[in-house]
């Protein structure tokens, strides 16, 4: 269908989509499946959208190997709403009103500034100072406490962290399990999981996960739905002041459909489900991202030119950021990608340099073209 090549889009969010997706929800934009209608146009009760997102959550259940202890929810406000509509949910599970935050970079510490409207807030850990580790001073937000270091209230109601720091490029490749939790002594305390910029890249355990988050528009679909999902016996405890369209009970008790939910957005997101499904499920893109990542990171590793400031174990498989040895020359490098179709390169304004963002929609192909452009920029400018 596509007859031009588009340019690699490197952006963090929104950002690069399936390419048979947007085919396919061209072909579908004036008549799906023969009803006559763009799936824009279509009740969010009526049997054709009811299919689509009741076959939406399947998939994606599917796909995170969830069981029935889970609700699926399709929300809106994407994550930065989340990061209140969680507080408001789940701070009520115990009387006390407590949680704790790890903090690990911008997204995890603007999730515990929202919680701190709503009840007594703690850090669990910080990277927010410097670390001394392996011969090496690693720099603040760049690395991420190990999980024996963090301290946990046992009347939390919960305890929240950032799985992978979408800015900062720094990933969490375990969750504690129910050991780690209980040396914490808290044995009880369910994880709280921002996973927007990681979700469905790799198969997550659940074990623990008393309830997972993602806005959709990084590696889910489209901007416009949140993915929520919540352990059922979590559900039920809002406070009174929290909005009845932002309560789970109503959220799952109707399907996601209590109000009218981001239909052309949960359909979209509904078709990556499907693609993934396809092309083998999360296994077998993490096979793939897992290339992508090392073919990357293989390449800075050997470059003496460009700088990487992460903590080996905590890079993200998904956003890389890296730095020229000069910041004169940012402007000129990217100037020189956007001429060869290698777009978005440009890193978050709060880490500077660059952030190549290779989530699941980016072909090997273009990581392997973006590595002849920094391969040659370091060859002229070296
Ligand atoms: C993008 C992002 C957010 C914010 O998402 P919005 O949909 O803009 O609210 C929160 N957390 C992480 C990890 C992100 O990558």
């Amino acid at each position: 269908m596509t007859s031009v090549k588009r340019p690699w889009n490197f952006s963090a969010g929104p950002s690069v989509l399936p390419e048979p997706v947007l085919e396919q929800a061209a072909r579908e934009m004036l008549d799906w499946e023969g009803s006559g209608m763009s799936v824009m146009e279509m009740s969010h009760r009526g049997p054709e959208f009811t299919r689509i997102c009741d076959e939406a959550e399947a998939d994606l259940r599917q796909l995170l190997g969830l069981n029935d202890d889970f609700a699926v929810m399709f929300m809106q406000g994407g994550a930065t709403a989340e990061n209140a509509i969680i507080p408001m949910n789940l701070m009520g599970l115990r009387p006390e009103h407590k949680a704790d935050y790890v903090i690990t970079g911008s997204w995890s510490k603007k999730s515990r500034a929202e919680a701190e409207r709503y009840g007594d807030v703690a850090v669990a850990a910080s990277s927010d100072q410097v670390w001394q580790r392996d011969g090496h001073v690693w720099q603040p937000l760049t690395w991420v406490p190990p999980v024996e270091q963090w301290t946990v209230r046992p009347e939390a109601s919960y305890l929240h962290f950032c799985s992978n720091e979408t800015i900062g490029g720094v990933e969490m490749f375990s969750f504690p399990d129910q050991a780690q939790m209980k040396a914490l002594g808290a044995a009880d305390v369910p994880l709280v999981i921002d996973a927007s910029s990681h979700i469905l890249s790799r198969p997550m355990d659940f074990s623990n996960v008393g309830l997972m988050y993602a806005g959709a528009q990084k590696n889910a679909g489209p901007a416009g739905v949140t993915v929520v999902i919540v352990r059922k016996d979590l559900i039920g405890h809002a406070l009174p002041m929290c909005p009845a369209a932002f309560n789970y009970a109503n959220v799952a008790r109707e399907s996601s459909r209590f109000n009218t939910p981001p239909t052309y957005s949960i359909y979209v997101a509904g078709l990556v489900f499907k693609w993934l499904l396809k092309k083998g499920g999360l296994e077998a893109i993490e096979k793939e991202n897992i290339l992508k990542a090392n073919a990357l990171y293989g390449f800075f590793d050997q470059s003496s030119f460009y700088r990487l400031d992460v903590f080996p174990e905590n890079r993200s498989r998904m956003n890389v950021p890296f730095h020229l040895p000069d910041t004169q020359l940012d402007a000129e490098f990217l100037k020189g990608a956007q001429a060869l179709g290698l777009n978005q390169l440009k890193g978050h304004k709060s880490v500077g340099g660059m952030r190549a963002s290779i989530y699941n929609a980016m072909p090997l192909e273009g990581v392997m073209d973006l590595i002849d452009y920094l391969e040659w920029f370091e060859k002229t400018h070296g």
